[in-house]
């Protein structure tokens, strides 16, 4: 069946970035629906609205991109949410691009499965908070979930990332040396990245700007830790 007949599940569609995905030009299909609902999150019109792009025209976009971009991010969102995600990134390597997935950790099986028919080259996993702060931070209960693909993904061998966005009212500097202890304890061996909420007109909780920011000093050096942006 062509997929063309399915629900339009992408959102929108960024033709161009050399920021999302190390290494590569690319391009960002937005996957719209969540199922976690961060305060901070600054893309409500994502994760609450209708998508209006099918994988056929993303792959029609792709077609005219060959030889001018090297790699496609599915965003989000929650990509791991679309239920034709291994047939979409069969198609899209067909064509020869990388894949990168970036994900909320909440689907290991969906990643195990891309990862065993080798369909995916990248993966970012946002490691929202430590269990006690977990529901507060994203108002679902999907710990373990995220946990399951933390660990999934190092066993794995994928080339991955783990990364937090920190609006301090919500995860202070021992929260994020919980998740480093996390990270530290199950071998995680890259860099764990922290991503400083910058305040958006409109988030998913109505988020103000962070009312300090994290204390440098104080965070463990259990792992190698960077800040983007
Ligand atoms: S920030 Fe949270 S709610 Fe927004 S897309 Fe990511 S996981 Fe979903």
């Amino acid at each position: 069946m062509s997929r063309s007949a399915a629900a339009k599940p992408i959102f929108d569609i960024t033709p161009f970035t050399i920021l999302d995905f190390t290494g590569y030009l690319a391009c960002i299909a937005w996957f719209a629906k969540c199922n976690m609902r961060c305060p901070y999150c600054y893309n409500p019109h994502i994760v609450l609205g209708e998508g209006s792009i099918d994988t056929d025209e993303l792959l029609s976009f792709l077609h005219s991109r060959v030889g001018r971009l090297e790699g496609v991010v599915l965003s989000g969102g929650e990509c791991t949410l679309y239920p034709e995600l291994h047939n979409l990134c069969r198609d899209i390597k067909e064509l020869g691009f990388k894949v990168k997935i970036d994900t909320n950790g909440s689907r290991p099986d969906t990643l195990r499965v891309l990862a065993e028919e080798k369909l995916i080259d990248c993966v970012a996993l946002d490691f929202k908070a430590p269990l006690p702060l977990f529901k507060a931070t994203t108002r679902c209960d999907l710990y373990d979930k995220t946990l399951q693909s933390l660990r999934f993904l190092i066993q794995s061998g994928i080339n991955f990332e783990v990364r937090t966005t920190v609006h301090t009212d919500l995860l202070n500097e021992n929260a994020i040396n919980s998740i480093v202890d996390i990270l530290s304890n199950e071998n995680y061996n890259g860099t764990y990245y922290l991503q400083n909420y910058l305040h958006a007109e409109k988030t998913l909780g109505d988020m103000q700007q962070s009312s300090k920011t994290l204390n440098k000093e104080l965070l463990s050096d259990k792992i190698r830790v960077e800040f983007r942006r």
